[in-house]
Parts: C-alpha cells; structure tokens; sequence
C-alpha cells in the first residue's frame, strides 16, 4: 500500500477502539476521507494535538475506499487565535461540519479547500465577523454549484431585476413580487451584496450594511438547511454564542 502526503484540515476525530482516533480529514489531493490513526489515543509520540477539528496538517495516508491509515501528521497551523476567541471556535466548527456534511467521500475539490483555508486563516487574523461568515457561505454553495438564484424568480422565471420588488421564497430561493406575495423583501442592496460576494475571491472586499446582513443570512441559513437532512450541530452552538455576546 502507497503512502501519499497531502495538506488536510481535520474535520472531526472521535474516539475509536481502545487507542484509536477515526480522523475526518478534508484533504487537497483526495477531498474528504476518513481515516483511523493508530494509537492516537495513547501515545501522543506521532500525533501530539493534531488532531483536533479545524487544526491544519500535512498528513501522511494510505487512502483506501472506506477507512484509510492515517500513519502521520505535521501542525501547520493550530489556529491558536481561534482556539482562545469561543465565537471564533464557534464559527470554525461551523465552517468544518459544513464542509463535513456537503462534502462527498473521495472528490476532491481544491477550491472549496482554498476557500475553507482562507477562511480559518481570516479568522485567526482578524475579527470575527458575521459578513465573512456569509461571504464564506455563499462561495461554498457556489462552489458546490447549489449558487442561490438571484436574477430569476423561482416561481414563474421573471427577471428580477425588472420587478418592483423581490420577495424571499422557501429553501433560499428568491420570488418575484407577484410570487412571493407576503414574504420578507429581499432588497437591491443585499442582491448586488452577494454578487459582489461570489465575484471577488477576498473575505475584504465586501461590507454587508446590517440589514442587508439580515436578509443574506435569511437567504443562506435556509438554502443550507435545504439541502441537509438533519441540522447541524454547529449551528445550535453558534446561535448560542451569538446570542450571548454583548
Ligand atoms: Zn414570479
């Protein structure tokens, strides 16, 4: 069996067999895989704190379908800012299990690992703000190709730029005014917000005024949760979180 080094984010570890860890790995050469370390639990010798979610390696795997070999792991970056900021920890758990439950097993897909990176590394440099979280959102469903539709009603194909007025429709999609009668307005602002979002590669570039921060959030909170079969746990904790900050 070949062993293949790769840059991965871990995604989630859990305990497994008496010393075992089974490590959830969003690698740049293999996409997701999920693989068990070897005696990660009892000797911290060849794993030390490496394998905690979010953490950024360079990993040494056998990559097999179903469960591959973790057989070693270099730091890159722990995110150490992260780990002492619990809106930070809050918001990089969310990006992992993210990438966790959209991900399928074994593609890869080297610009959905850009944009995670870029992301933890925004992170551990700045702020946490909420217009990187959804600056990150919409280029990951992008990415995924599930772009939320904003220049054509959902409903009957309108353009919306030549409507009054937008509504917000179920599962993230955006009505025009004749169809999503009664719904929140999702005003111009917030559509060429997200645009702008999906044209520049730069968590800086763009600056969301609250309330277009609102409706992006409404949009993308439900076209996430669209396309899950069961919430994220993340999110729980998130909310959570937020609701406690002053
Ligand atoms: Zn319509």
């Amino acid at each position: 069996m070949e062993t293949s080094r790769s840059e991965a984010i871990v995604l989630g570890a859990m305990d497994y067999r008496e010393s075992d860890r089974i490590v959830t790995l969003f690698t740049l050469q293999h996409g997701k895989v999920r693989g068990v370390a070897k005696g990660a639990k009892r000797s911290m010798r060849r794993f030390g704190g490496a394998l905690e979610p979010f953490a950024r390696l360079g990993v040494e795997l056998v990559v097999r379908e179903g469960l591959s070999s973790l057989r070693g792991a270099d730091i890159v970056s722990l995110y150490p800012r992260i780990r002492a900021d619990l809106l930070k920890i809050a918001l990089a758990g969310y990006a992992v299990e993210l990438a966790d439950r959209f991900l399928p097993d074994g593609a890869p897909s080297p610009r959905l690992f850009r944009l995670l990176t870029a992301y933890l590394e925004h992170l551990e440099q700045g702020e946490a703000r909420e217009g990187d979280r959804r600056f990150f959102e919409a280029n990951f469903l992008n990415i995924l190709g599930y772009r939320l539709a904003l220049d054509r009603c959902a409903a009957c194909g309108a353009e919306l730029s030549a409507v009054a007025a937008r509504r917000r429709g179920a599962a993230g999609t955006v009505l025009c005014g004749a169809c999503g009668r009664g719904g929140a307005e999702v005003g111009p602002e917030t559509v060429r917000l997200l645009d702008l979002c999906l044209g520049t590669g730069r968590f800086d570039a763009v600056a969301f005024s609250s309330a277009a921060l609102h409706e992006a959030g409404e949009l993308l909170d439900d076209a996430i949760a669209a396309h899950l079969t069961r919430p994220l746990n993340s999110l729980a904790f998130l909310r959570q979180i937020e609701a406690d900050e002053p």
